[in-house]
């Protein structure tokens, strides 16, 4: 299983991401789908009723919480959905799963909302939606919808029988091939040009895993230091660099938004810039995702234990960020935005690494970057001069010469053993699932500590 960072345990300098243990997966089919004005116009109101529901459901909340400080959970609020038949049956037209979908997604937002109080930090309050900005439906269940990879379908209650798209089919019937069993549908629109654009997602359990040896050997190891000039340097001394994708769409992008800029607000012109603008950004974006994932397969493939560094993206972007909400002059603006952009890509492929080795039954390793760009890889002396230029290290007391990042990748391999071998030393054992929050006793609203946090609300 891939475990989140948080909850990763440590053995040794690092923390275990990947265990690489599972048969058995979870893995969705995502694709596009082109439904008939008929099912079009069903969705469409499947989502008007899904806002309806999430709106109600967080109007509920915050008057409890209003008028007598009670806290409602979220099965109280699944419960109340079947008081709704013979009430609104209009609503439950397409069944009580998408409804219990919006209010899943009620929660969701309160859990978020108290977590962050719980931080110190000052978060917004989950907000109402307006239901022209409320785009996604989801099933929990496979209950009001089918998905047939040998047909090529997918029939949802009330919208009735889309027919799919060759990729989308082909995804599915890999799956299932494999012994998946769907459980999960997300249907979820965006805008294209006046209309619609329609995209899918079904999650399956119980997906076989694909355990392939790999090239270099069972216990082969690699460390990979990434980093914006080099993306990924690895151990074995292969330097990737992702093409600018990010790069160069910013300047598209910065260019579209300065001329939207130039127009009225409310025009259609200005309207179809903000929308060639979002898909240049969706573009790059899934070009700089792919490459993640192309990488990450090939780093799989290779290699039995793939050790990263332990960055912490959100730290690095936080100062970043701030830039942007008080914007001083657009120099800093676009160098935030840039940075924003770079470590985006570094999380994906930090993510699309921890998907793949667990489909390959592979280790991950997170270890701590302290001094990893200093510190010599031969003799281990530690020096800030040991690195005399962005790409150029040299070790001033063994004269050990390689590119900064090698070197790095090097140190944070050695890292990676010392945490196998700790691993080692405690048996070896597996990650452990955390307990499904919903079976915790209390709900994440029970567990608020200032109860004057919805007053300011
Ligand atoms: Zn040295």
């Amino acid at each position: 299983m891939i475990s989140s960072r948080e909850q990763a345990p440590r053995f040794g300098p690092g923390h275990l991401l990947v265990d690489g243990n599972d048969d058995r997966l979870h893995r969705t089919a995502e694709f596009a789908f082109d439904p008939t004005v008929r099912q079009e116009t069903a969705l469409i109101g499947l989502l008007r009723v899904c806002c309806e529901t999430y709106n109600a459901g967080l109007q509920e909340r915050r008057d409890a919480w209003r008028q007598s400080r009670a806290r409602i959970r979220l099965f109280d609020q699944f419960n109340q959905i079947t008081d709704l038949r013979g009430v609104r049956d209009d609503a439950l037209a397409w069944g009580a799963r998408p409804l219990r979908g919006a209010l899943r997604r009620v929660d969701e937002a309160y859990s978020a909302f108290y977590r962050r109080c719980a931080k110190g930090e000052v978060p917004g309050h989950p907000r109402f939606k307006a239901s022209r900005r409320f785009h996604t439906a989801c099933w929990d269940e496979p209950i009001g919808w089918t998905a047939s990879p040998k047909v090529g379908t997918l029939r949802i209650q009330r919208v009735g029988t889309i027919r799919l798209p060759k990729g989308a089919v082909r995804q599915l019937r890999r799956l299932a091939d494999r012994g998946g069993v769907p459980v999960t549908l997300t249907v979820t629109r965006r805008r294209a040009g006046t209309g619609w654009s329609w995209r899918a997602s079904v999650g399956f359990k119980a997906v076989a895993a694909i355990k392939a040896l790999p090239t270099a050997g069972v216990d082969s190891m690699v460390g990979a230091d990434r980093g914006v000039a080099v993306s990924v340097a690895l151990s074995d001394g292969t330097l990737l660099c992702m093409p600018p994708f990010l790069g160069d769409a910013r300047d598209e992008i910065s260019d579209l938004l300065r001329r939207r800029d130039s127009k009225a607000v409310g025009t259609r012109a200005r309207t179809s810039l903000n929308h060639q603008a979002a898909t240049a950004y969706r573009r790059a974006a899934r070009r700089s995702d792919n490459w993640a994932r192309e990488t990450a397969k090939e780093l799989v493939a290779r290699f039995g234990v793939v050790v990263l560094e332990d960055l912490r993206l959100k730290n690095m972007t936080r100062s970043a960020r701030r830039t942007v909400a008080n914007p001083g002059t657009n120099v800093a603006v676009k160098q935030a935005l840039n940075r924003i952009l770079a470590d985006a890509a570094l999380g994906k492929v930090r993510h699309r690494i921890c998907v793949k080795a667990e489909e390959a039954g592979r280790r991950t390793w997170v270890v701590n970057p302290a001094n990893t760009s200093r510190t010599c890889a031969v003799c281990g002396h530690c020096a800030p001069w040991n690195r005399r230029s962005r790409d150029l290290f040299r070790c001033v007391a063994c004269g050990h010469e390689a590119h900064a990042d090698l070197n790095a990748a090097r140190n944070i391999a050695a890292r990676g053993e010392a945490c196998e071998a700790a691993w080692r030393a405690e048996g070896s054992p597996s990650l452990v699932r955390p307990k499904p929050k919903l079976r915790r006793r209390g709900s994440t609203a029970e567990r608020c500590s200032d109860p004057n946090i919805l007053n300011a609300a």
